[in-house]
């Protein structure tokens, strides 16, 4: 494939952005090369600035669960664009999303929404701390909440009770608030709340993680979760940025069976649009500002144009009985199939998956937290997404990502993409 356009694009970008990006992971600083511009996408499909085709498996990162330009979302978009952009005061449409989202998803009565996945999960901690009136929180090792302060975390050797800032520009103050702990691993958590009793406002995590890979919680995890936060007085943050309205109507809560105090989303519920929001039940949410004591706000929330994107795209998977059941037989395809390619050319790996979220871990072990996930083998992940690119499939420039599987994928697409990836793999 030639890059030429894109190359140039990319020159010019960094010359005014910085990396050349406006979010960090659509560099290819994990694998080499220069990122290819995308000038559209249709259903499954992402056309280049050099005229190239991909299947694409990011889709946006999450957002595109129904396929690119899906004209539901298309159309909603449209129509409201011509009646003004914003207004900066209530519209009916932010409470036709609200009911439907409330409809869909499990033990929440009330919902704000704002503009990112990010301001979802930092809003939802602060709710948490003003409404339990304590200021520590527990994340864990290789979940991704957001670009904020309290989430750029991780772990340092040994340190688990306080935690040592990721970035520079996080202060130690900040960071000696977020408790680390091993993700699947509920003994750990017992020892943090143990150490800190009565400090711990919220255990904040992602239900199935999906920013190390897709990795599952473990019989038991979330509801261990569930009960020692319950006996210990801590609010349970479910951030369901990537899973929520992903995995099934009504997220990891409903797939699971397993209650949340503090649900967040973002991606899918934007339909491709920025949006985020968090929700709980009503004796939390009125904690929020105007009627509550925990201010939260922004002049773009509820952003009419944001909202007819997410509620178009909510229609779409409330009035489809069979949606989950067909994303789900999908990628169970493609596991089946990838597998069967990688082991018939003796290419050591682990395939985890829950409903339309995989991922490929070239490492022989089982991939459960963040240290079993970075002994996936990053020299053969960068040939193997290198490889893939070169055969037409973008998958993320990451060993760290999950693939999204869109309802709009053939079968024909998923057997192009398991012949891609047999072709690749002779190469590793
Ligand atoms: C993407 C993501 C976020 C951050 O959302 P942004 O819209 O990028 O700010 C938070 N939590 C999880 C689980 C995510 O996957």
């Amino acid at each position: 494939m030639q890059y030429k356009r894109s190359s140039a694009l990319f020159a010019q970008a960094e010359k005014v952005i910085p990396g050349g990006v406006n979010s960090p992971v659509r560099a290819f600083g994990a694998v080499g090369g220069t990122p290819i511009f995308i000038q559209k996408a249709q259903g499954p499909y992402l056309i280049d600035e050099d005229g190239n085709q991909y299947i694409d498996y990011i889709n946006s990162w999450g957002p595109m669960i129904l396929g690119h330009a899906f004209q539901p979302v298309v159309d909603a978009v449209v129509e409201k664009t011509k009646l003004g952009t914003s207004f900066g005061t209530p519209t009916e449409i932010e409470t036709k999303i609200a009911e439907l989202a409330v409809s869909m998803v499990p033990n929440i009565d009330k919902i704000r929404f704002v503009n990112s996945g990010t301001e979802a999960c930092m809003s939802a901690v602060r709710l948490a701390r003003g409404f339990s009136g304590k200021d520590k929180i527990i994340k864990f090792a290789g979940c991704y909440h957001g670009h904020s302060d309290s989430f750029l975390i991780q772990a340092g050797s040994g340190a688990v009770t306080f935690g040592s800032p990721n970035s520079p520009g996080v202060t130690k103050g900040t960071a000696k608030d977020t408790l680390l702990a091993r993700y699947n691993d509920l003994e750990n958590v017992k020892e943090l709340i143990q150490a800190n009793s009565n400090e711990i406002a919220c255990i904040i995590l992602e239900p199935v993680a999906g920013n190390m890979g897709c990795i599952p919680p473990k019989p038991n995890f979330l509801k261990g979760l569930r009960d020692l936060c319950s006996e210990n007085n801590i609010l349970l943050i479910f951030d369901e940025v990537m899973t929520g309205f992903r995995l099934s109507k009504g997220g990891v809560q409903q797939l699971y069976g397993i209650q949340a105090d503090i649900v967040c989303f973002g991606k899918v519920i934007g339909g491709g649009l920025p949006v985020g929001a968090f929700a709980a039940r009503e004796e939390i949410m009125n904690y929020l500002a105007p009627i509550g004591p925990v201010y939260q706000a922004g002049t773009l929330s509820g952003n009419p144009l944001a909202m007819a994107a997410g509620l178009a795209m909510l229609q779409a998977l409330n009035n489809d009985d069979e949606v989950y059941k067909r994303l789900e037989e999908k990628t169970a395809y493609l596991h089946k199939g990838i597998s069967k390619v990688l082991n018939d050319n003796h290419v050591v790996h682990t395939i985890n998956r829950v409903g339309s979220m995989i991922s490929v871990h070239f490492c022989e072990t089982e991939v459960k937290d963040f240290q079993s996930a970075a002994e996936g083998n990053n020299n053969t992940f960068k040939k193997f997404f290198h490889g893939m690119l070169e055969n037409g499939i973008y998958i993320a420039p990451s060993a760290f990502e999950t693939w999204f599987i869109t309802d709009a994928l053939t079968y024909d697409d998923l057997d192009k993409t398991i012949e891609a990836v047999g072709k690749v793999a002779k190469t590793l």
